[in-house]
């Protein structure tokens, strides 16, 4: 049945993406994204709207998903809270609880809910919840826990939970084929950067640490979103700046970052600046590179031995620049690249440190939606028994 494929859903509070994947054979039937739904004008007055456009350009592409043998629907969705550690077959029960989680992920599990509950109602084959936070829900308690009065953390939820979970988990077991080695013997880093951008320790396929938090907020300079700041800044700004709360929320997520420091937050716009001699552009890289280096020593000092540092989405994948500049300086740790294979175009899973190196620097092109698909089989294929 591996050969079925795997319809899998991205749904956020305006766009759906999506993908029809073959998790046998990593083939991508088709994709797409449906956009702006719900704003004026669109024509996509809702989720269920947009599943039906889906279903359109699937047909004009020549694939009926009634006739298509789509085994099941694979749904990503961002924060599983304290209760889901593992992917799960959605029930009306599951639906409703997604929906209570979504004052810890008020920006992605509204969305999420909308698009499983459309979905659902158009395709009649099971729909499997695939979470962005199971990787880290086994991280060891001195890791996720934050040093606040334990009432209150109890009481509203509060643990670092940790984000992009999926691309942590499919990069580090894929470097382990790239590198030959069995997971189980690797100490690694995973650095994910993207518009959202995070780091996670992994210990024999085990995440012990990662950079994002109770939200995706905490941790490394992002696109628009702040990462780590002195968490007396937000009294701070609203005792002096007379920012509201939610006005605080917005600077530091939507504001900040890249964007805040340089106008832009998309990477390749800070590289011109950066190139036409931008003094602002100049300082975010350096900001961006030395918070980078700030997460690699604390996890090289948690893993207290390290074998593999992984580079994957769209900065990691694609900016040799910024991959020499995190490891520039670290031979004593055991970290460098060959400045010839870093720089060598090709979008493959490679090797960018030189042959001997104590530590592998390697970058490894993230799939998310494979990793979906993948655990959306894996959970049926074991619940059938
Ligand atoms: P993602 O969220 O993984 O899609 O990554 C988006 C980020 O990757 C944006 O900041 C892009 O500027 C950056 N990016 C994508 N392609 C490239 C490239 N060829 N060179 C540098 N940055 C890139």
């Amino acid at each position: 049945m591996t050969g079925a494929p795997v319809l899998v859903l991205n749904a956020g509070s305006s766009s759906l993406k999506y993908q029809l994947v073959v998790p046998g054979t990593t083939e991508v039937a088709a994709k797409g994204t449906i956009e702006r739904i719900g704003e004026d004008g669109s024509g996509i007055a809702d989720h269920s709207a947009a599943v039906r456009q889906m279903t359109e350009q699937l047909g004009a592409a020549g694939i009926d998903l009634a006739t298509a043998g789509v085994r099941a629907v694979g749904h990503r969705v961002v924060h599983g809270g304290p209760d889901f550690s593992d992917p799960v077959v959605v029930t009306d029960a599951v639906v409703e609880q997604i929906r209570d989680l979504s004052p810890l992920a008020p920006l992605h599990n509204p969305g999420a809910v909308a698009g499983i509950e459309a979905a659902r109602a158009e395709l009649a084959v099971p729909h499997v919840a695939v979470f962005d936070t199971a990787f880290f829900a086994g991280l060891p308690a001195a890791a996720a826990t934050y040093a606040i009065p334990r009432e209150l953390a109890a009481q509203y939820r509060i643990r670092r939970y940790g984000m992009h979970g999926t691309s942590h988990r499919y990069v580090s077991t894929a470097v382990a084929a790239l590198v030959g080695r069995p997971l189980a013997e690797l100490s690694q880093i995973v650095l994910h950067l993207g518009n959202g951008a995070s780091a996670s320790a992994v210990q024999g396929g085990r995440a012990i640490e990662t950079s994002m938090g109770l939200t995706p907020l905490q941790g490394l300079v992002m696109g628009t979103r702040s990462g780590d700041v002195d968490p007396g800044l937000h009294p701070y700004l609203a005792r002096e700046a007379g920012l509201s709360i939610d006005e605080i929320d917005s600077a530091l997520n939507k504001q900040s970052g890249l964007k805040g420091l340089s106008g832009v937050n998309d990477f390749r716009a800070l590289q011109e600046l950066r190139q036409a001699g931008d003094a602002d552009a100049e300082l975010a890289f350096g900001v961006y590179v030395h918070r980078l280096k700030h997460y690699v020593g604390a996890y090289l000092a948690q893993l207290g031995r390290l074998d593999v540092l992984t580079f994957t989405a769209g900065v990691g994948e694609n900016n040799a620049e910024l991959r020499a500049a995190v490891v520039a300086g670290l031979d004593g740790l055991g970290l460098s690249v060959d400045p010839d294979r870093n720089a060598a175009p090709g979008g493959g899973a490679r090797v960018i440190s030189p042959d001997g190196s104590r530590v592998t620097v390697a970058v490894v092109p993230t799939n998310e939606e494979l990793e979906i698909a993948r655990q959306t089989v894996a959970l049926l294929d074991s619940s059938a028994g």
